[in-house]
Formats: structure tokens, sequence, C-alpha cells
């Protein structure tokens, strides 16, 4: 035999593409030619794999060897080919018998003494295999337990060359690995810990049920970064296919925690301010990583001291957001990744951030303004709550008052407000009263004249665009859903112009 034939998959962004790996040996100079658009760490492969497979103990062949990756049109990139490349290669020397390899999916990058690696993105790979309609994926041990999470596929796990070798020409054989049981999601952050702040926490409340991006102010130590992290525990529990779509995100990005293969809980991804674009959005050289935005798909990105933040940076926040997708170009292709993310912005009130509050502060009117005014207005006319926290006081700390909601109690009333949410929206398409467009909105359900009177007063004086008005509609049936009434009243609106027009303090 000197033709041999398997199958791996390149990734573009989290989509899979299952690509066919042919060898062909002839006679002629020894030497290798690769070709279908490989990147250079393909390219690099095969040194790799001649090293692996000489140090497993099988002899390279000396001959000319071509191999070919198709479709060619599709770039390829990264290690992941490593294996499927061995297997060929042997395959086509005679070494393994060619039918051992032919339905077979290979994953794995490999070190030159022949242990099979754990590649990037090995969730979303097997999920093309799968949906190819290929019955066994073989995947380096490293990998497996987030591999097996896709349902109809044998997942072989390898840990080296030589087991591999061993099962394909019938000497051993590697099991199939079975996923163990889910572990259940690790515990979040309890809301039952955030002492006073009844704003913020009603602010957290309304955001997670209606889904609605928030931007809290307020001094050092008055709870801001408490407040965002307890957001994604109350958002509902991520279903088996939203787990896997964002699970399958942070495996491309390599960001998988060990031991729990399953995201089912909604992210919480908070960059630094001085983090770069391709940390925040996506990037880097190679293959194209996620950023902390898809990161946060179907949770929550938060970026604490927003004015701190380039204004170009958060600038580039907009489009993605809105569209719930972005997409990342570079020399060797482009990606495309989802990010439906909600967004929590923080801010001190002031650059000088006195910790002891206003008292402190040295910071003039003209500095303070021109601190706030760093967010872009664009980025903050997408914000529907406005929420400013006032620093906590003694009381508060020693306990005065009842104890405060634990998450459990909060998360509940935002899953009945979101479920009456979707019943009203059924079929619309948005589930969440923050996705609704503004003319669906005030075509289709109408909220009584009356209860409008103050927004109408506000939209007259100019404190309230247009488009300013649809946001507190929508921030309005949000609150209806939490009080269970089946349209907003004019306390509803109300308290959403007053989530609204809530400035920093200037
Ligand atoms: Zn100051």
């Amino acid at each position: 035999m000197t033709l041999a034939r398997t199958w791996s998959v390149g990734l573009a962004g989290v989509s899979g593409a299952v690509v066919e790996v042919e060898v062909d040996m002839s006679a002629g100079v020894p030497g290798v030619v690769l070709v279908g658009l490989p990147d250079a760490v393909v390219r690099q492969s095969v040194d790799r794999v001649r090293a692996a497979v000489v140090n497993t103990g099988a002899s390279w062949p000396m001959r000319r060897i071509t191999i070919g990756l198709s479709p060619a049109s599709m770039p390829k990139q990264g290690s992941g080919f490593d294996l499927a490349l061995a297997a060929a290669v042997l395959a086509a020397a005679g070494t393994l018998p060619a039918d051992s390899i032919d339905g077979l999916v290979l994953l794995g990058e490999l070190g030159l003494d022949g242990t099979v690696r754990a590649v990037r993105g090995a969730l979303p790979a097997v999920l093309a295999a799968a949906r190819a309609g290929h019955g066994t994926v073989v995947v380096p041990a490293g990998n497996a337990e987030e591999a097996a999470l896709v349902d109809g596929v044998d997942v072989l796990a390898a840990r080296t060359l030589g087991d591999l070798v061993g099962h394909l020409s019938g000497r051993t054989r590697l099991a199939a690995h079975r996923r163990g049981p889910l572990p259940p999601p690790a515990p979040a952050p309890d809301l039952g810990d955030v002492v006073g702040q009844a704003a913020g926490r009603r602010a957290v409340e309304v955001a997670a049920a209606g889904g609605h991006h928030l931007f809290l102010t307020g001094p050092p130590g008055a709870g801001k970064t408490m407040l965002a992290e307890r957001l994604p525990g109350l958002l509902p529990v991520l279903d088996e296919r939203a787990a896997l779509e964002v699970t399958a995100i942070h495996s491309v990005a390599g960001t998988l925690p060990p031991g729990a293969p399953l995201l089912s809980r909604p992210p919480f991804e908070a960059p630094h301010h001085t983090a770069t674009m391709a940390a925040l959005v996506g990037g880097g050289s190679g293959a194209i990583r996620p950023g902390a935005l898809c990161r946060a798909h179907r949770g929550v990105l938060f970026l604490d001291e927003a004015p701190e933040f380039p204004r170009a940076t958060l600038d580039t926040l907009r489009q993605p957001l809105e569209r719930g997708q972005v997409t990342i170009s570079r020399a060797a292709g482009s990606a495309t990744f989802p990010c439906r993310a909600q967004l929590v912005l923080a801010a001190n009130p002031c650059p000088c951030a006195g910790a002891a509050g206003d008292a402190a502060c040295t910071c003039s009117p003209l500095e303070r303004r021109r601190y706030q005014s760093r967010l872009s207005g664009p980025l903050l006319d997408r914000i529907d709550l406005r929420v400013e926290l006032p620093p906590v006081t003694r009381a508060a700390w020693m306990g005065a008052g009842a104890a405060p909601e634990p998450t459990a109690a909060v998360a509940a009333r935002v899953a009945a407000a979101r479920a009456a949410a979707a019943a009203r929206l059924a079929g619309t398409g948005p589930a969440l009263n923050s996705q609704v467009p503004g003319r669906l909105l005030r075509e289709r359900w109408p909220v009584p004249r009356p209860a409008l009177a103050l927004a109408e007063r506000a939209l007259d004086r100019g404190l309230l665009s247009v488009r300013g008005l649809d946001r507190v509609l929508r921030v309005s049936w949000t609150l209806a859903d939490l009080a269970g009434r089946t349209v907003p009243d004019g306390d509803d609106v109300a308290e959403a112009l007053g989530m609204r027009l809530q400035r920093v303090a200037a």
C-alpha cells in the first residue's frame, strides 16, 4: 500500500470542518511535501511527526511522501493534525493496515517522544466529526472528558503514539472513554454576602430578569465588584445546548477548568483595563483565540474601572454586543465567535477615588467631568440600567436590619420574570425584554398612556432621547414581570426612568 487516508478536524473559531488527510508514497528523492493551505505550525508538524514515529520504534519511510489536506481551500491551523498525519504515514508505509484508519477521526499534537498532547478546541472538533457522521474519534487523554460530552461518538483516548499503533495494528486495545457523571456546578458567590446596597441589589435583579446591561458607579468599597460577580448566579443555569456552546468557546480559548468539562453556569469574565484588544475581543498569532468578550458568551462581561479602558477599546465592544457575535480577521484567516454577553461597567466617581468618599476627594469638578466623559456616549447609550451606589454605612456593616436575601430567593423571582417575558414574547424571536426591537415593543405591547406621563415629560424636557425611551419601556416591562403585573404601571415606568437617568455625581 502506498496510499492511505484518514481524517482530522480543522477549526475556524468554534466551527469545525472535517479535513481529509491523504498520504501518498512514491519512489524518488526522500522528502515530505505538504499541500493544502497549512499554516506554519502545521508545516512544522512534519518534523514533530517524524521524531515521534522514530521514537515510538517504527521506522520513517525513506520515500517521497506527499501529504494532502483537503478541502484545500480551508486554512489549516494549529498542531491538532499531528496524530492523523502520523497514522496516515504509517498506513501508507504498510506499518498499519490502511483500512484501520479509513473512517477514523484523529486529533492530537505529538511530542517528539511520541506522547500525545492535549489540544485546544477538542470539543468543537469532536462535535464537527459527529455531525459529519464519523462514529469514532481518537483524542489525547487530556481531552477525553471534554470529547466524551458529545453524544453518538466513541471516544478513544490515546496517551502515546505507541498506544495508537498498538490499537490500530490489533495488538492492544484502546478502551472507549465513557464520560463520568457531570459534577454539580461549582457554587457561585451568594447575594446574601452583600450588605446594604438596596439599590445595587435591585439593579442586578432587574438586569438578570431582563438581560439588561448595567452601569454601576460608586466609591471603592461600595460593593460594585461584589454585585457584578453575583449576577451570573441569578441567571438561569445553562441548558445542555447552551452549555456545550459556552464550553466549546472555552475549549478553543484553552480556559476550561480542569475537572469541570462542561460549563453549565453562565460565565463571568473580568478583564483588566490594561488588557489588549486581542485579550478583550480575540485574536493572537497563529490560531485565533476568543477574547474575554467571547468567553463571556451567555454570561457576564465585567469591566471594572471602565473609564480607565482606552476609548477605542470600549467602542470596539459596541457592535459585537449588539450583534451577539464577533468576527476576527487575521492573515491566516478569519474566525467568528458568538458573544451574547451581558455587560456590567463599574466606575469610581472620580479619578482619585478617595476611599473615604467625597470628603477626601481632591479632584476638581473639571477633572471629575473629564473622567466621566471618557466613557463613550454610544456605548453608554446602550446601557439600560445606571445605578449609583452610596458608600456602605457603618450601620449596614454592623448588621442592622434583616439578613440580606440570598441568591436562591432572588434567582427564583428572576426565573419567574423571565418565564413571563418569554411567554409574552413567544413567536417573535427574542426571549428577553432587553432584546425586543423598540418598534415591535411600542406597537405590539403599548404601555397605557397614563403610566407614561413621567417618561413623556422627560422626553419633552430633553432628558431622554427617543431611543432612551425605548430602553425605559424595556426596563418597565422587566419590572412589571418581576412584580407579576401583566402590564407596567406608573410606578414601573418611574423606577425604570430613575435607573436610566441616574448620572454619575458631577
Ligand atoms: Zn476625586
